[in-house]
């Protein structure tokens, strides 16, 4: 994977600015001020003026990229280098083909990508059939704890609880291929929670599902009352006796989990537990749009110019 077809596609800044004016006239564009639809391209200002209340607004306003100082041609080849891979991708990857000597701009850019495509899975429900479970992720011990002794298993500092939420069905018609779960899977959710108590998941598992999923977790009392507490339509817990059965009853939610932790720790060789939910999000949003193929850059530049990122975070 390299930027050779991208940088002929885009071969400099204009041509950048160009397409993303094009793309963003394309979609739906309003004035953010008044709301107003008719706005007109004035080329000499590089912006547009609403026809209603005069605003002006520049290309960026509105946009994952206002107030960047990274030209528009990073943001467009960082999104094609995110949408161009499967695999967890990561800053200094992306800092190191685009060429800029300062990583920290980069970096930002990237986590800012990141957290805009959490905003766009969190605007989707999970429909149907939907496995949960937790999964605990590797991270680094927070510098406050690194004196205190090292507690083992899922209490440990070393582990970010995630809660893990997959649609998985049966098909119409059974595959006759070979697979390991004769489930299907759909859209997945992965949210990083600060503990596993009932009053933590809950409002989480209603909100990823708006009430309506039909549930299968493990016999953990975390989800004793989701059904009662109208979380989910219905509830099935199982009681797991033997680990062999999880992959039965809980087949995607665990697939899922595996391969983020894959490709997180093929990536990254420690992660703050402060931007775990911002892989999660990488993953995910990749793992939902799975057969996509080539659109998905396109998919993720709307996304880049519908949400402005809450990510704010410097080192200097
Ligand atoms: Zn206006």
């Amino acid at each position: 994977m390299n930027l050779l077809d991208f940088y002929r596609q885009y071969p400099d800044e204009s041509s950048c600015e160009e397409a993303l004016r094009r793309f963003r006239e394309r979609h739906d564009l309003f004035c953010s001020r008044c709301g107003g639809l008719r706005l007109s391209w004035n080329p000499s200002h590089r912006s547009w003026t609403c026809m209603d209340c005069k605003h002006e607004m520049t290309l960026r306003s509105g946009t994952v990229m206002q107030g960047s100082n990274l030209p528009i041609r990073d943001w467009f080849a960082a999104m094609y280098l995110l949408t161009a891979t499967r695999r967890a991708i990561s800053s200094k990857e992306i800092q190191r083909q685009l060429g800029r000597k300062r990583y920290q701009p980069v970096w930002e850019m990237v986590h800012k990508l990141r957290d805009v495509m959490g905003k766009r899975d969190a605007r989707y429900n999970l429909h149907g059939d939907v496995e949960i479970d937790e999964g605990f992720f590797s991270t680094e011990t927070p510098e406050a704890q690194k004196n205190c002794p090292l507690k083992r298993g899922r209490g440990s500092q070393r582990k970010t609880s995630v809660l893990v939420m997959a649609e998985s069905s049966f098909p119409d018609t059974p595959s006759d291929k070979k697979r390991s779960t004769p489930k299907i899977v759909g859209h997945i959710k992965m949210e990083v929670i600060d503990d596993l108590k009932a009053s933590t998941e809950t409002p989480r598992i209603k909100q990823a599902t708006d009430g309506k999923a039909n549930a299968t977790t493990d016999g953990s009392s975390t989800y004793a009352s989701l059904e009662k507490d109208g979380a989910v339509a219905s509830h099935k817990a199982v009681v797991m006796d033997d680990k062999k059965k999880v992959g039965k009853v809980l087949p995607w939610v665990h697939i899922a989990i595996s391969n983020a932790k894959r490709s997180i720790l093929d990536t990254y060789h420690d992660i703050k537990a402060e931007f775990l939910q911002l892989y999660l999000n990488e993953f995910c949003y990749k793992f939902n749009r799975r057969y996509f193929g080539f659109r998905l850059f396109e998919r993720l530049e709307l996304c880049a110019c519908t949400y402005r990122a809450e990510f704010k975070h410097r080192i200097y």
